[in-house]
């Protein structure tokens, strides 16, 4: 459920009507609401209820800091990948001790700035990553809280290119050399083992592949229990998929995976982490955009808006799929016809559907990416000197501007020229 519906005959992104905020900040925008952002997290709060729990964000799905403020305000953790997202998380004010710390490459400048800014632990995902870390740490006289990301060899059955959890994908340590790495990590200053980590992809629509992962680390759990070790949290990652389209078979709710996580983890008494990141801010965004040309084309029509793959990459990455719906609302039972919907940008892959059902539309007609609050903005980028698309969040009847368009000015001015050119 969201809350981008019709009312009035006009697209609106709570009571804020999407034509107000297209006149008064332009096209292309990032368009986020609040009450749904509210209710994401909420719903995975409650399905585990049952237990202790941290619910960490996964900032790289969307990292703006009024997001990201505003779920910390709620009392999401935060997972992050990177320095700049710690530095962000930090930012939006959520406290080191609700900060972890993921991903394949962390380098010893993000290391140390986690170590002294405050963090709830490092999931690891190499013994070179944690050999750096132990020396990092006992060099600052820290011992830092960690848990070690294993690769569990399951499918999820998902895109190949946010599968991670299959033995040829680059992320964890395989789930058979997973006692040994431990046995490591508890011999070495600076390191204190707290936990296990796993996370196996990216919009999942089918709970079984975590079932099978779940199992395997609670099997794990109790084994590096026998050998010794204190594991008093799961880190469970994320990847609960999304609807993308309105009119197909909905993935399962947070509820039903939470009662998986009962099912399989619930008995060891561990406080469990989650990181999902896309089931929470996916559908509480949109990006809209403008029609430029209607094109007439041989056996097709082009819609060509003012958004392209520098602001919402996916479709092009991915092959993604994104609902387009009008900003004015169709007449019931009004005519549709097919349009391949394009950007302007100079590459064929700047295709964002291929024969939309819409009805008729003309030039300065708005459109609506539904889907788009995850990896979307994250993603933008300026190729073709396309100013950075800007962000807007809206709660209740007034919106905020919390990333405003750069202007051609402040575009150029990050350049310099040297000198002596
Ligand atoms: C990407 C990622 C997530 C979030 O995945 P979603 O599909 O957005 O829920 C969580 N944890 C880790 C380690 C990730 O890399």
């Amino acid at each position: 459920m969201d809350h981008f519906n019709y009312q009035g005959g006009q697209l609106c992104a709570e009571d804020v009507p999407l034509s107000r905020i297209a006149a008064e900040v332009g096209t292309p925008v990032y368009v986020y609401s609040a009450a749904t952002l509210t209710r994401h997290f909420g719903l995975f709060r409650q399905a585990l209820d049952w237990t202790d729990h941290l619910v960490c964000f996964a900032v790289k799905a969307n990292s703006n800091l009024a997001v990201l403020k505003l779920l910390g305000d709620l009392g999401a953790g935060m997972d992050v990948v990177s320095g700049g997202e710690y530095a962000r998380a930090k930012a939006a004010g959520v406290p080191g001790d609700r900060i972890v710390f993921s991903g394949v490459g962390k380098t010893l400048v993000e290391m140390r700035m986690a170590i002294e800014g405050g963090i709830r632990q490092f999931n690891l995902e190499s013994e070179p990553e944690m050999h750096a870390l132990s020396a990092l740490a006992a060099s600052m006289g820290a011992t830092v809280p960690v848990a070690v990301r294993v690769n569990p060899d399951v499918d999820a059955k998902t895109h190949e290119k946010i599968a991670t959890g299959k033995s040829e994908n680059k992320f964890g340590i395989p789930i058979a050399r997973a006692r040994e790495v431990y046995a490591e990590a508890a011999s070495l200053p600076g390191l204190r083992v707290v936990g296990v980590d796993v996370h196996i992809g990216s919009q999942l629509t089918d709970l079984d592949p975590y079932r099978a992962a779940y199992a395997k680390v609670a099997d794990l759990t109790r084994a590096l229990r026998a050998d010794g070790h204190s594991i008093t949290r799961l880190d469970l990652g994320g990847g609960l998929g999304i609807p993308y389209r309105r009119d197909n078979n909905a993935p399962p709710l947070p509820i039903e995976y939470g009662q998986v996580i009962r099912e399989t983890v619930g008995d060891l008494g561990c406080e469990i982490e989650i990181e999902p990141g896309r089931n929470i801010v996916g559908n509480a965004g949109i990006l809209l955009s403008q029609v430029i040309y209607v094109k007439k084309g041989e056996g097709r029509d082009f819609l060509i808006v003012d958004a392209a793959m520098n602001d919402l990459l996916r479709p092009a990455m991915y092959g993604a799929h994104h609902d387009i719906v009008p900003v004015r609302e169709p007449a019931v039972g009004a005519a549709v016809q097919p349009f391949d919907v394009v950007g302007p940008v100079c590459e064929s892959g700047d295709t964002f559907q291929k024969g939309a059902d819409l009805p008729e539309m003309a030039a300065g007609d708005l459109i609506a990416f539904r889907s788009a609050g995850a990896y979307g903005a994250v993603m933008a980028s300026e190729y073709n000197s396309r100013p950075l698309v800007p962000e807007v969040l809206v709660s209740g009847d007034h919106f905020a501007v919390i990333r405003a368009r750069p202007t051609f000015e402040e575009m150029l001015a990050r350049d310099s020229i040297p000198e002596w050119l």
